[in-house]
């Protein structure tokens, strides 16, 4: 057969789902697994979305909507987005999309020629390094350090920036490190962005997962806004992840475009889940305090748990609901180690290689998981690791 497109081969991936399978088949053997490889909160999704949902489906939410999102919902998340940043949003401003992810994939399809420069974090979440080589563009990484608590150097970042620099990634509260941008570093990166003309995707999923301070938008910085797109949705806020919903903001001429994108590839998000979607956004919002507040339980006693095994040294993450470990103390690669805590301790982790080649060194924890779960999974891991 004839070959498949050459572009496939700078595709990469999120080995997040491959850990997850391999951690499946263990378990199929009979092997008790606990799982800290997977980003998606362990809780439920409260009851008044999934009402919510029933109640479109029983009014028959279950044709195609508009390619954007039904007019309504893009007009409550719009409301929720200005609530939330402080900023002007219009329903016109907003393509709902299925998850967080599309949001990438065509704002990097949208704006990125061969050749465009785009800087991004590193280690970082896989898929913008994977979508910028995808498209023939020129993966910049700008590496976050743990010296500065997994923020990156301004200078350094600055040094980065040349005239074919399109496009500026960044993620706060960030995965996998968990760090917070400082506003310092948002007006940082905007000064930049406004002096060499360049966009910026902002991924703010975990904006509601913060554990002090109050979120800070880059498309707050006078003159940002149209110049940014807004990644957001619910996966991660209202543990969603299976009902995939998400949204971008952004200026009315690339709204046009994701929203074309979305006509060639989606047609339109599911119906009833955007119906569920807004609800969730209008409705009783303790849930998602509660959850917060059970993820920093479980932070707190995984950062002192993963400090008292020797060879780790671990920082205290300000946002999102994993750990970045430096594990460079066990004098072994960070594959092998994940290896061994799947196979001996069955403890599924990600190598921080997972997340980009300055993730060498670290691996990468997700506390979504009870507390009990945290406490046998830091015995295991003391026992394996201390043999
Ligand atoms: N952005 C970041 C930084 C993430 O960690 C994730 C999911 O893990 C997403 C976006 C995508 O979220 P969704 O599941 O809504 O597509």
């Amino acid at each position: 057969m004839k070959p498949l497109a050459d572009s496939l081969r700078r595709l990469g991936t999120e080995t997040a789902f491959e850990t997850l399978a391999r951690a499946k088949a263990l378990e199929a053997q009979g092997k008790e697994i606990i799982h800290m490889e997977i980003g998606e909160p362990d809780f439920d999704t409260p009851n008044y979305i999934k009402q919510a949902a029933k109640d479109a489906l029983d009014q028959s939410y279950t044709h195609y909507t508009p390619a954007a999102g039904i007019v309504p919902v893009r007009q409550t998340i719009a409301d929720y987005v200005a609530e939330t940043r402080a900023i002007p949003v219009e329903a016109e401003n907003v393509v709902v999309v299925p998850g967080g992810k599309p949001i990438m994939f065509y704002t990097i399809m949208m704006l990125v020629n061969p050749g465009d420069e785009v800087i991004y974090p590193n280690p970082g979440f896989p898929i913008y390094e994977s979508m910028i080589n995808y498209v023939g563009g020129v993966a910049v990484p700008l590496p976050l350090r743990e010296a500065r608590e997994f923020s990156f150097d301004l200078d350094e970042f600055r040094s980065l920036v040349t005239p074919k620099t399109k496009l500026i990634i960044i993620n706060t509260p960030s995965n996998p490190c968990g760090s917070v941008m400082s506003k310092a570093d948002v007006e940082g990166v905007a000064e930049m962005a406004l002096k060499h003309d360049c966009y910026v995707l902002s991924d703010e999923i975990y904006s509601r997962i913060l554990y002090e301070g109050k979120h800070y938008s880059i498309a707050q910085v006078p003159g940002m806004q149209e110049r940014t797109i807004i990644l957001d949705g619910f996966s991660k806020t209202y543990a969603m992840t299976g009902w995939r919903l998400g949204y971008g903001v952004m200026n009315t001429d690339l709204a046009f475009w994701v929203t074309r994108l979305m006509t060639n590839s989606n047609s339109c998000t599911s119906a009833f889940t955007q119906m569920a979607g807004a609800a969730a956004l209008k409705g009783d919002q303790s849930g998602v305090d509660e959850m917060v507040a059970e993820f920093r339980r479980r932070r707190d006693v995984l950062v002192e748990g993963l400090n008292q095994i020797p060879g780790i040294r671990c920082l205290k993450p300000r946002g999102a609901f994993y750990v970045f470990p430096n594990v460079t103390g066990l004098k072994r690669s960070t594959k092998e180690i994940a290896d061994l805590l799947l196979h001996e301790a069955g403890v599924a982790t990600l190598s921080g290689t997972a997340f980009g080649a300055y993730g060498e060194g670290y691996l990468r924890l997700s506390y979504a998981t009870s507390l009990a779960n945290v406490r046998k999974a830091l015995e295991r891991m003391r026992r394996v690791l201390t043999a």
